[in-house]
């Protein structure tokens, strides 16, 4: 992890700086940084999880952000978790492999085995220890499907609460033009804004974080944003961008939930409980932008698909 501490004005007390000094801004985020600074603001260096090291694999493409990384340079669960768990002689990945159910022994207390389907066949996997990580949607999914005649509903389920209070961020991106400067940085997605995380003067309440997003390109976003708009044109603003996520809190409903419907597929209800706060911050983050030279901008709110987190 390369970053600095103390810079981030919401950040928590730590007990060392991070292992890796931040990884420095190129030059139009250079700029941008200084101009941030100029109105006041307290932009600061995003963590990230690269290996920048001396001799590190790790080139700063463009293709950084929403992407796997090729050169096994990103800090990600395969990099970190699953690669160096396979060096373990006594450990085996099996892919194009579905959990199906859980089994209980006899007294409904503990998992007996796991079954699962692979290639057509079904078959059951028994262990000393289980452990449920498939993500929040997943999971859940998982014991739902496990209901058997001591746990009807699921197991771990008595309370009714497995689904329930589903929560992922609120995620939008923000593409901000200022046709009077080019952006030719490659690795863009070094910086972030936390004014507006804590309340203050914007808000009683927080309202969320911004930082910046792998450089877009014209065929993707702007494409999607604007797709009256020719290539040549889509381009021209790709060149002029600086391309935000901004990404603020939800809050609980029992009803935003992860049910099976009566074939077994997967349902998720999810409706925003925090939208006004979300709203607040884009409007937040395009003053802010207009403040440093920003006149053109392309705003979309992430729908449910972008289920991160
Ligand atoms: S994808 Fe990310 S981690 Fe991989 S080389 Fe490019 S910048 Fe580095």
């Amino acid at each position: 992890m390369h970053g600095r501490a103390g810079e981030d004005p919401t950040e928590p007390p730590r007990s060392s700086p991070y292992p890796f000094p931040a990884l420095p801004h190129e030059p139009y985020t250079t700029d941008l940084t200084e101009r941030l600074r100029g109105q006041g603001f307290h932009p600061f260096s995003l963590p990230v999880g690269v290996d920048w090291r001396e001799g590190g694999r790790c080139i700063r493409c463009f293709t950084c952000d929403g992407f796997p990384c090729k050169l096994l340079a990103k800090g990600d669960a395969d990099v970190c978790c699953v690669r160096p768990a396979l060096a373990s002689p006594n450990v085996q990945l099996m892919t194009q492999t579905l959990a199906r159910r859980l089994l209980t022994d006899a007294t409904g207390r503990r998992i007996a085995g796991v079954e699962v389907e692979r290639a057509g066949a079904r078959f059951v996997l028994r262990a000393g220890v289980y452990i449920v990580s498939c993500g929040a949607v997943n999971s859940t999914a998982l014991l739902l499907r496990s209901a058997n005649d001591a746990h009807p509903n699921g197991l771990a389920n008595s309370s009714g609460q497995v689904g329930r209070n589903y929560m992922a961020h609120i995620n939008s991106t923000l593409i901000a033009v200022d046709p009077a400067r080019e952006n030719g940085d490659t690795f863009h997605k070094t910086l972030a804004i936390n004014d507006f995380y804590l309340p203050g003067a914007h808000a009683k309440y927080p309202i969320g974080n911004l930082q910046i997003m792998g450089k877009i390109q014209a065929s993707g976003y702007i494409a999607a944003g604007r797709p009256h708009l020719s290539l040549d044109e889509r381009r021209r603003m790709a060149r002029h961008s600086s391309d935000w996520w901004i990404m603020s809190e939800d809050l609980p409903d029992p009803e935003n939930r992860v049910t099976l419907g009566s074939d077994g597929s997967i349902r998720v209800r999810r409706k925003f409980k925090n939208e006004a706060a979300h709203h607040r911050l884009v409007r937040a983050a395009e003053e802010m932008l207009r403040s440093v030279g920003y006149r053109e901008f392309i705003y979309q709110l992430m729908p449910i698909e972008t289920n991160s987190h």
